[in-house]
């Protein structure tokens, strides 16, 4: 027999299918060893033929097989490929996206365990050996004991002797680490809401594969999920269910636990490499079908899927940041169309792109436009903080919200108070009337670049002299340095000294203990209010919530990107949306220096419609996304001379692109990215603004090409950040 091979060697130079020899029982899907060169490299086995082009004496034989198994099904075998063509990455690099990580580097062993059983063999047993006898009908009546556990019941002795004359059989079996043993929930299932049987009929019954299910928070989304996953289960089928990084909350977790107990295997970079390993393992031999996870989870080696989720699908974690630069929903799609089966987006607040798709038919549409039990959606007051400051009141927190935490901690109930602190030091806002500096071009946010003095649009690149004060009003204090959540923690410390604060942010968070701890903590109301940045914002369900505070609504408006308004719009409504979950109304309070600014009053009023008809007559008028593509060119490299040389190269090669097809571009343009020098590395951009996104595949193939020896060149397309 014949494998072709893929080396595990993620350079273009060795992307191609090498010939060997092997046995029979070697088959697509598997990784073998094979001699490389003068050394020994892991492959992966794409196909097995009968014959070679290639003079059998020359061929060489594959070593191994690394696994007696495919780690690769024959599904991801075909989703790699594609994934290579669409990025232009070599077929190793998309073979890896599905494997864990620990698989490759051989760093994890699996746990075995040795179990004994009677033989049925005839023995005789001594009457001088009364412990035998006693093990002897141990197994007699259970059948089946882990053999530690007989050693240590009726002594090493007694196990080795009956071993010896033939009475027992051993077996050893694997074990799996189980991540969350002590994650333990009730079981609530709940029967079905009309509007949510409606839902769940209308994903089922449409001919279109993508299903937008746009629910308000706390309209029972995560039910119709989980409701349709157990159906697939039932029916022998697996389902993938991608969540965003953070919001694995231990709520969801328990009740997936609940529900699913082992058939759920939850893969997450916060476990340890073993426990990753292991319920990657469960999925792949079909102990487990339920495959949960952040955006790699899309990769899952189950068979058979019957459904796909992506909830909170605007969110900005299912973009992968390092090559291949995957958009999560597009291979969620290719899977789903391999398998026959529907992929649902989730969201209370989808992106603009997802939106006009559903609306223009692409997708199927499904509304929840009211909460479960028709509970109200909390009550929005909009306080201006300008008013305040001039009011002589400099401190993060109006009088309203004041009053409200006061009242809100005084019946007993929990608030949340949210910090929007990414990115603002960088914006040029006048504290004194809210003026924001724009690009003259582009209507986005500079940004300000300390090294240069200078104000910088990074869509377009033009650069502004730095203001010395506002030109709206004349006021001096025209930057920002934001409050950080610590000072908020310390503030509210000495104001309520009796009041329990739990504070959550990057710095109080590591790994998956982290954060699991805190909203544990939260949730069993171990504490009373719960600071935090970004990550308080997802889809937690705490029911004693009754306050939601923004302490700095507009901050997300005025990050440099195109993007901001939407960013803002679902920062506010998922924060406020963890507001008054249960019996009790809930309230929030948000503050702001822009308080007559449409994103925040239609984020206030929930209105979404409203919202994406504004948003998306901006993105038409200013030719950004969805109606135009954003594609950047890095290169990048540690030695200054050779990044520039190869940035040459790359521009040579687009720029004829360019010159043959300029109409297809708005912006075409070389410079220095906006930060010059990330760790130790030199960063330089070809930024384009594309209005016919088919011109990417011949970037991606131009771009291809650059093979320079020591810098790196990759294409990003609509990325979430440009600097
Ligand atoms: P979403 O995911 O849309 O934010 P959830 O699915 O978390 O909403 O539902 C919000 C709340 O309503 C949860 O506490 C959930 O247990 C409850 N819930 C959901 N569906 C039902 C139902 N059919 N009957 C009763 N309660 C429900
Ligand atoms: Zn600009």
């Amino acid at each position: 027999m014949i494998a072709e091979v893929i080396v595990d060697i993620a350079h273009s130079d060795v992307d191609k299918i090498f010939d060997y020899a092997c046995d029979e029982d070697i088959t697509a899907g598997m990784r073998v060893a094979v001699p490389f060169g003068r050394s020994v490299a892991t492959g992966f086995v794409v196909r097995v033929k009968d014959k070679s082009d290639y003079p059998a004496e020359k061929l060489k034989r594959v070593y191994r097989a690394e696994e007696d198994f495919a780690a690769i099904t024959s599904e991801c075998l075909h989703l790699a490929k594609k994934i290579s063509e669409r990025y232009r990455c070599p077929l190793a690099l998309s073979l890896r996206l599905f494997l864990p990580a620990e698989m490759r580097t051989g760093k994890v062993s699996e746990v075995y365990k040795t179990y004994a059983r009677l033989s049925g063999q005839a023995v005789t047993i001594s009457p001088r050996a009364p412990k035998q006898a006693m093990l002897y009908s141990y197994l007699d009546e259970h059948g089946e004991a882990e053999s530690a556990y007989l050693r240590e019941q009726f002594g090493a002795a007694a196990y080795k002797s009956l071993l010896e004359k033939g009475a027992l059989k051993e077996e050893k079996r694997r074990r799996y680490r189980d991540p969350y043993k002590e994650v333990s929930g009730e079981r609530a299932e709940h029967t079905l809401t009309p509007a949510q049987a409606n839902a769940v009929a209308s994903i089922k019954n449409t001919e279109k594969t993508v299903t937008l299910l746009h629910g308000v928070t706390g309209s029972g989304k995560t039910e119709i999920y989980l409701n349709m996953i157990a159906e697939e289960l039932k029916a022998g089928r697996s389902a993938i269910f991608l969540v965003p990084e953070i919001s694995l909350t231990p709520q969801m977790l328990s009740q997936l636990r609940a529900r699913f107990g082992r058939s759920a295997a939850i893969l997450h970079s916060g476990l340890s490499a073993g426990e990753r390993f292991d319920e990657w393992m469960r999925l792949r031999e079909g102990e487990a079908k339920i495959a949960i996870g952040a955006r790699s989870a899309v990769f899952a080696p189950v068979e058979n899927v019957g459904v796909i989720i992506i909830d909170e699908e605007h969110d900005g974690s299912y973009s992968s940041e390092s090559s291949p630069r995957y958009n999560t929903a597009d291979i969620a799609l290719l899977r789903a169309k391999h398998n026959g089966c529907k992929l649902i987006l989730g969201s209370a607040t989808p992106s603009v792109e997802t939106y006009m798709k559903a609306k223009n038919g692409e997708y199927n549409l499904v509304k929840l436009p009211n909460r479960i039990n028709a509970r109200p959606l909390p009550e929005v007051n909009i306080v201006d903080m300008r008013r305040e400051v001039r009011r002589g009141n400099p401190s993060p927190f109006s009088r309203i919200l004041k009053e409200k935490l006061e009242k809100c901690l005084g019946e007993g109930n929990q608030a949340i108070l949210f910090l929007n602190r990414r990115g603002y030091s960088q914006t040029v806002i006048c504290r004194d009337c809210g003026y924001v500096a724009k690009c003259e071009n582009c209507d986005v946010s500079l940004t300000y670049h300390s090294e240069e003095n200078c104000l910088k649009c990074h869509y377009c690149g033009a650069k502004y002299r730095m203001l010395p004060a506002c030109p709206e009003c004349g006021g001096k204090h025209i930057r920002y340095v934001g409050t950080g959540t610590q000072k908020i923690e310390s503030e509210l410390k000495s104001l309520y000294p009796n009041a329990r604060i739990l504070r959550m942010d990057n710095d109080t968070t590591n790994g998956k203990e982290g954060h699991f701890k805190i909203l544990k903590q939260f949730s069993e109301r171990k504490a009373d209010i719960l600071v935090g940045t970004q990550m308080v914002a997802k889809g937690h369900d705490f029911p004693a919530v009754t306050l939601v505070g923004i302490l700095d609504a507009d901050m997300s408006l005025h990050f440099s990107d195109y993007r901001s308004g939407e960013r803002t719009f679902q920062l506010v409504t998922q924060v406020a949306g963890r507001s008054g979950r249960a019996e009790d109304r809930g309230e929030v309070v948000l503050q702001t220096f822009d308080p007559e600014n449409y994103i925040l009053r239609f984020a206030t009023a929930y209105d979404y419609e409203g919202f994406y008809e504004h948003e998306i007559s901006i993105r038409a008028a200013t030719m950004f996304p969805p109606f135009a593509k954003i594609v950047r060119v890095m290169v990048c490299g540690e030695n200054e001379k050779e990044a520039l040389s190869a940035l040459k190269e790359v521009y040579d090669r687009l720029n004829q692109i360019y010159q043959e097809k300029s109409e297809s571009f708005l912006i075409f343009n070389k410079m220095h990215a906006p930060i010059k020098y990330i760790k130790n590395s030199y960063r330089y951009q070809v930024l384009m603004r594309l209005v016919d996104p088919l011109l990417l595949k011949e970037i991606y193939a131009a771009c291809s090409e650059v093979k320079p020896k020591n810098a790196l060149v990759y294409v990003e397309e609509n990325p979430a950040n440009l600097s």
